[in-house]
């Protein structure tokens, strides 16, 4: 059954743009060019030059896009088997599992709990000599920077990786670069475009950005076998290409992610103005609202159960990101024996409301007074 209020939809998302994707997929069918090509080509240089860099790849996902970032600064020889990644505890487990994959150990970090954001305070207490990176998470569509980040990765000489799967769009003031979008903060990011994130493909796709030329040019050959010009292989590399039919898709969505995102600002502002129940913490919004995209609208309560039990007797979708923490995933019980509580707290206390364009503004605030009656 569809919730009255449903968490997402995305047949209703894509509706704005089907008429030009049918046209533009169609052209992919027709020209015969199934691999690579003028969609993948142009959509490459759409999202360097949104997110300001020198270099956009695309690729296959936003877990390969990670995994190519860390895989070839392992090929370069910048990072080595056994060295260090700083990552948020509370991310999701992809951003981690990129981290493991390229034989590096991801270093759990506590987010502070305002944001869900990496704890910038507490960033040199996870610092070893073996520290090489850190992953910034823009979790929930929260630009994570820093003039603190910015000086302990400067005096590190570490490298600044950006999951940036949550928060196409969202631009932050920086100490001292001026406004900068996410994606082209850290010294190379990864894009998911995974169909439920703001800007999201029919299917998976993903893209790395950076302005390094090596690591572009790594990067790419890693995702083409690795594979440096035909027939000639410099790494033993993948195949995590671009479908050029998601290309198609994205080129016609791409250009509306500051449309696509005011509408999730408007649905938070409403959802901020009108929610007002001291049982329910309300995500932290920053002064400037360029910093957030909303991903999620992420609110924590302390009884889980019963607060669920109100949104389902409402038919007001909902999900969780993330009940189950990586460190206490199976496939990592080597890390479970750190001690994270606030990631455990936010972990045990979140649940994500609808915010997306399946919500009205008057659905909005009727979700709002549904929740103001919880107790
Ligand atoms: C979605 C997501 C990913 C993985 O992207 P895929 O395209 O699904 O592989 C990685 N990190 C975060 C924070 C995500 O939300």
């Amino acid at each position: 059954m569809i919730p009255r209020y449903p968490f997402l939809d995305l047949a209703t998302v894509n509706a704005p743009f089907m008429d030009e994707i049918r046209e533009r997929v169609g052209n992919v069918i027709t020209s015969g060019r199934y691999v690579g090509g003028q969609q993948v080509a142009a959509f490459e240089d759409a999202l360097a030059r949104f997110a300001e860099t020198d270099f956009a790849i695309g690729v296959s996902n936003g877990l390969d896009a990670l995994r190519l970032i860390l895989r070839a600064y392992v090929a370069m020889g910048v990072m080595k088997p056994g060295d260090e990644v700083i990552v948020p505890a509370n991310t999701y487990v992809a951003s981690v599992l990129a981290i493991s994959d390229a034989g590096l150990v991801p270093v759990l970090a506590e987010p502070f709990s305002l944001t869900s954001n990496l704890d910038m305070a507490r960033l040199r207490e996870y610092l070893t000599p073996r520290t090489r990176g850190v992953m910034v998470v823009h979790l929930y569509g929260r630009a994570c920077w820093s003039s603190e980040l910015e000086e302990f990765v400067r005096e590190n000489n570490l490298k600044v990786i950006e999951d940036n799967a949550q928060a196409i769009g969202a631009s932050i003031m920086t100490p001292t670069r001026g406004r900068l979008h996410t994606g082209g903060l850290g010294d190379a990011a990864a894009f998911s475009f995974y169909p439920t994130k703001n800007i999201g493909a029919m299917g998976d796709a993903g893209a790395v950005t950076t302005s390094d030329p090596e690591l572009a040019s790594t990067v790419r050959a890693l995702a083409n076998y690795g594979s440096d010009r035909r027939y000639h292989n410099l790494f033993r590399g993948f195949n995590c290409r671009l479908d050029p039919v998601q290309a198609a898709v994205l080129n016609v969505k791409l250009p509306h992610v500051d449309t696509e995102n005011a509408v999730r600002r408007e649905i938070a502002k409403a959802y901020l103005a009108t929610i007002s129940n001291p049982a329910i913490r309300l995500p932290f919004a920053p002064d400037d609202p360029e910093e957030m995209v909303w991903h999620q609208f992420v609110v924590h309560v302390d009884d889980r159960d019963s607060f669920i039990a109100l949104l389902d007797k409402n038919s007001i979708g909902w999900d969780i990101h993330y009940a189950t923490p990586p460190y206490r995933q199976p496939c990592y019980s080597d890390l479970s024996d750190g001690f994270w509580p606030v990631a455990d707290r936010l972990a045990d206390t979140c649940v994500s409301l609808p915010i997306t364009r399946c919500t009205s503004l008057a659905d909005a605030g009727e979700i709002a007074g549904i929740l103001n009656s919880y107790r």
